[in-house]
């Protein structure tokens, strides 16, 4: 491709709105432009890079049995209402009318995918059975605002698989995961598989596969050690129980002026933050009020504790603790403070449950009880890990220290079970005649999520470092100067390169030298050849790879056997 005709060029000033790496480097260097928040146009270059993602992700789905589908965007809604999703979706559905009817755009394609499905198994033989597609998504996305990272219209490689039974998804399942770690391997880029939630109100497993960069939303819990990762929101960890070896003391009331944060509880005490029991009130939807008791230097994860109601809940207001007779700051599980309206009962994190003597409030202003004790003093209805996991925590497999890394989710992979199969009566006859509901998994992977990835994991201050399997050439070609005799050179190795079929982008353009030169370190393509008057008295070209500091000087006899043995991929 001749740089001179390219469709899209390189900017100079960053673009106004570009609030990510991916998108200020993508749109300076030419391979996107954004219509809207959220939704971008691919450019020539962009959509070199996007269609080798989509070449790798489709041999690696060929590769599992993976066949490839299409299915459509535009969705009528009564297939969302069977599942109930158009309710539990509703904040990202976009949604629109086709006469009378009512319709979404696809933010995924359970709905679509169970009943095509239904059309065509019916028996144990045909399983297992996978198909995938890549497809446009849309989703209303209140947050789009990291370029090609979350969009409201964006591409998707959705896979899903149909299976007899749980065994046979479980298989499938690993080796779905296997080449998904393929993929992104073949992109350039190591994952880290995270074993998941499968949402807050589900059972299911799932597995994340994040990407390190600094630009992530998401933090990973890591362990340097035995690379064990977790997904933050259901981390768990090690920590020391610093006091399960004390004596039971006698309980006592004390009047104390404090603050309602934990440091100044436990320096009005002069006691460690550890020492104090953080006691905090909770609406669980259809259960009404439940305390919930942690260690004073922990804090509580939400996600867990949704996980262990598997129901809706929030903080109770001020105004709810005082109808129940709690007063904030100083809630107290101790049974002596039970008063007619506060029956609440208390769960706790089982960070507790070895500890002795602790801090906590009265629940009157200004009152504190000290060496309070489980069990002697207060009740517990239930232990479970509710606790927060952060970088002071140990790891749970091996026990070294834990890391907070940032990282952007690349894929997931989730066992749906027989969810949807259930919603739309998708059955099949077993070897032993017996009607069963088919198991389903399914698999995504953002592709256009992997182009602003990838950007965000490989570029330096000039530009983006396309690994070789992605770059939109592979080779940057240019003569420097007004010399004729370098124009020419570089018009014949152009020629060359192309007959050799080796992927050429030519800097044919008349401009200065440190354009061009910007310019290629800007788009980032693996490999520069520099053609110029000074390596031409030496019939030299000037060989300079993106992603090293240092240029070299290659014989132009020796130059497609060596630029084939670079693009060896
Ligand atoms: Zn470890």
């Amino acid at each position: 491709m001749l740089y001179s005709k390219l469709f899209g060029r390189t900017k100079h000033e960053v673009p106004a709105d570009a609030n990510s790496k991916n998108a200020e480097l993508l749109t300076k260097a030419g391979y996107i432009d954004k219509l809207a928040a959220g939704i971008y146009n691919y450019l020539p270059l962009g959509i070199r890079v996007l269609q080798k993602i989509n070449q790798i992700i489709r041999e690696e789905m060929n590769a599992v049995g993976g066949q490839e589908i299409l299915m459509p965007a535009l969705q009528p809604i009564d297939i969302w209402e069977q599942t109930g999703r158009n309710k539990t979706m509703d904040e990202i559905l976009y949604r629109t009318k086709g006469g009378e009817k009512d319709f979404v755009f696809g933010p995924s394609h359970e709905e679509t995918v169970t009943p095509l499905v239904k059309k065509f198994v019916q028996s144990y033989k045909d399983f297992p059975l996978a198909v995938y597609q890549l497809q446009t998504k849309f989703r209303n996305e209140p947050r789009a605002k990291s370029g090609l990272l979350r969009g409201r219209e964006f591409g998707m490689k959705d896979m899903y698989s149909f299976h007899a039974n749980e065994k046979d998804l479980d298989e499938y399942y690993l080796k779905v995961m296997e080449a998904y770690l393929n993929v992104y391997s073949r992109c350039g880029m190591e994952a880290y598989v995270i074993e998941a939630s499968g949402g807050a109100f589900s059972d299911k497993y799932s597995h994340e596969f994040s990407i390190k960069t600094p630009a992530g939303e998401d933090i990973m819990i890591f362990c340097e050690k035995c690379k064990f990762a977790q997904n933050l929101e259901i981390a768990e960890g090690k920590y020391d129980n610093p006091s399960s070896d004390e004596e039971e003391k006698p309980l006592k009331k004390v009047e104390v002026k404090r603050g309602k944060s934990i440091e100044e509880n436990a320096r009005a005490h002069s006691c460690e933050d550890w020492r104090v029991l953080k006691s905090v009130v909770y609406m669980v939807e259809e259960m009404g009020p439940i305390g919930i008791l942690i260690r004073g230097d922990f804090q509580l994860n939400e996600e867990k504790l949704t996980r262990y109601f598997k129901k809706r809940l929030r903080p109770a207001t001020l105004e709810e603790l005082k109808k129940f007779d709690l007063v904030e700051g100083f809630i107290s599980p101790v049974l002596a403070d039970k008063k007619p309206n506060n029956k609440i009962s208390f769960i706790a994190d089982q960070s507790i449950k070895n500890m002795k003597n602790f801090v906590t409030g009265a629940n009157e202003k200004d009152v504190d009880w000290a060496n309070v004790n489980i069990g002697r003093d207060f009740e517990v209805k239930d232990f479970a890990d509710f606790v927060a996991v952060t970088a002071s925590f140990n790891c749970p497999k091996c026990g070294h220290k834990l890391s907070e890394v940032k990282v952007v989710e690349a894929g997931n992979i989730f066992k749906l079970g027989t969810k949807f199969s259930e919603a739309f009566d998708l059955k099949f006859t077993d070897s032993d005649g017996a009607a069963k509901s088919v198991v389903m998994g399914c698999y995504g992977i953002g592709n256009t999520r992997m182009v602003g990835t990838i950007v965000e994991a490989s570029h330096d201050e000039k530009g983006i470092i396309w690994p070789k399997t992605v770059a939109p050439y592979l080779v940057h070609l240019m003569h420097l100067g007004n010399d004729d005799e370098a124009k020419a050179m570089g018009e014949k190795l152009y020629e060359i390169l192309q007959k050799e079929r080796i992927e050429v982008l030519y800097d044919d353009r008349d401009c200065g030298a440190g354009q061009k030169l910007n310019d290629a370190d800007l788009i980032g393509i693996p490999l520069r050849i520099v053609v110029s008057k000074r390596t031409l008295a030496e019939q030299n070209i000037e060989w300079k790879e993106r992603a090293n500091k240092e240029a070299k000087n290659v014989k132009i006899s020796d130059l497609v056997e060596k630029i084939k043995e670079f693009t060896n991929i």
